[in-house]
């Protein structure tokens, strides 16, 4: 057993930290107002190296792993989540051709997101159906040499600027079980027929982008199929396993970032004419903070370095993923708190933290979901 990062690692960390502060945090406060996505943040992030990193050298990545990604996730999320959301998810949706694609999939879509040239969107959930993910409705039917696709996508990051998608759709209905209906299809944004419209008024993470996406008879060629067909519904659950990693990355990250505010904060604030910092309570809620962030940092390190070991471990997965986005939303709501009413006021980013964190126990399945997964794996 090894807790130590390597050089090249700490490199990376140290690299996207740099990143975050010198790109991200200048307009941070904007983008969150503006509900602005800013794309020139994420063409920096491409030539940084920090975009795809789970992407093999030979389809013109690093060719980093899990924990590389996982690093680099929690450093910019310490400065924003919502332009990190940007960076991060600006491949969303393809590490299913990196892990189900043909070889001509890979060497044809993986080098444009890895030089800057295309973001990709992963679109699943539908108006009725989140959690329910097997209740999808869009179908994709065959006609001749095409799918013909009809249907709805809602809350789908990176909708209305990806330059392609991967949707879940329906190409077996008449399969007996449920879960052998779906299949991934990889549908290029610019197809005759695809309505994208972006969600505005979010609660946070507002730099990305998210958007409601209607598909009125789309063809796409039927070798867009990603994997097998049939074999969707299994295929996702596979890509929720190891990508949920990076949320669980997105809490710790988001959690040190508003606890860095809290420590600077809490020493220059005087209250009865001395600093917040020296009474022991404000102290122990630091303590409190920080062990959490330590426990859920060590979680999802551990879940990361097992996808890479090619352990994928759905229930470690679940339990850093639950466990970081809960510690995240306690720890932004304990940071707000000792900040007192400049907290609650815009010009402090801790509010922005606040609420940032919550989408941490929504997204890529709701915190209860991961605990029926957990649960499932005690019995
Ligand atoms: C900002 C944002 C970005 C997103 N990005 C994407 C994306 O890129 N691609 C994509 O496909 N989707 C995306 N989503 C959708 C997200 O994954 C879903 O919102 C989420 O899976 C929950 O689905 P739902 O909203 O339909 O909630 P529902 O399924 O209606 O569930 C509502 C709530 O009920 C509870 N619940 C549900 N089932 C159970 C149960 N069995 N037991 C106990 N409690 C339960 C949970 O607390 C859940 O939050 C995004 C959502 C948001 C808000």
């Amino acid at each position: 057993m090894d807790y130590e990062l390597t050089e090249e690692q700490k490199l990376i960390q140290e690299t996207a930290y740099k990143f975050a502060v010198n790109e991200i945090e200048p307009i941070a406060k904007d983008c969150d107002r503006e509900e602005r996505y800013p794309r020139e943040v994420w063409k920096k992030a491409c030539e940084t190296g920090l975009v795809g990193a789970f992407i093999p050298e030979e389809y013109g990545g690093p060719g980093f792993g899990f924990v590389e990604l996982a690093l680099i996730t929690e450093q910019l999320s310490r400065i924003d989540l919502g332009i990190g959301t940007v960076i991060i998810t600006a491949t969303f949706g393809s590490e299913n051709i990196f892990m189900f694609g043909t070889e001509e999939q890979k060497k044809k879509y993986l080098p444009l997101l890895a030089n800057g040239e295309a973001v990709s969107a992963g679109a699943y959930t539908e108006p009725d159906a989140g959690t329910d993910v097997a209740a999808t409705r869009t179908k994709a039917i065959r006609d001749g040499n095409e799918y013909v696709i009809n249907g709805n996508k809602m809350f789908i990051t990176n909708g209305t600027i990806c330059d392609w998608m991967v949707v879940l759709c329906v190409t077996n209905p008449e399969a007996e079980k449920r879960h052998n209906r779906h299949s991934l299809i990889l549908v290029e944004s610019d197809r005759k027929g695809i309505e994208a419209n972006k969600i505005r008024g979010k609660m946070g993470i507002r730099a990305s982008d998210t958007a409601e996406i209607a598909f009125e008879d789309v063809r796409v060629p039927l070798e867009n199929l990603i994997g097998e067909e049939g074999n969707g519904f299994r295929q996702l659950m596979h890509f929720f396993d190891t990508t949920r990693t990076m949320v669980a990355a997105q809490g710790v990250g988001l959690a040190q970032g508003a606890l860095d505010k809290t420590i600077k904060y809490v020493q220059e604030r005087k209250v009865f004419g001395q600093p917040l910092a020296v009474n022991q309570g404000v102290q122990f809620m630091l303590a409190e903070m920080a062990t959490k962030i330590e426990l859920a940092r060590n979680i999802t390190y551990k879940a990361a370095w097992k996808v890479d070991q090619g352990q994928v471990d759905p229930s470690l997965n679940a339990m850093a993923k639950y466990f970081s986005g809960e510690m995240a939303v306690w720890v932004c709501d304990k940071a707000l708190q000792l900040h007192g009413g400049y907290g609650y006021i815009d010009e402090y980013d801790v509010q922005r933290f606040y609420r940032d964190a919550k989408i941490l126990e929504i997204y890529e399945g709701a915190k209860e979901v991961e605990k029926i997964t957990i649960s499932r794996r005690l019995f």
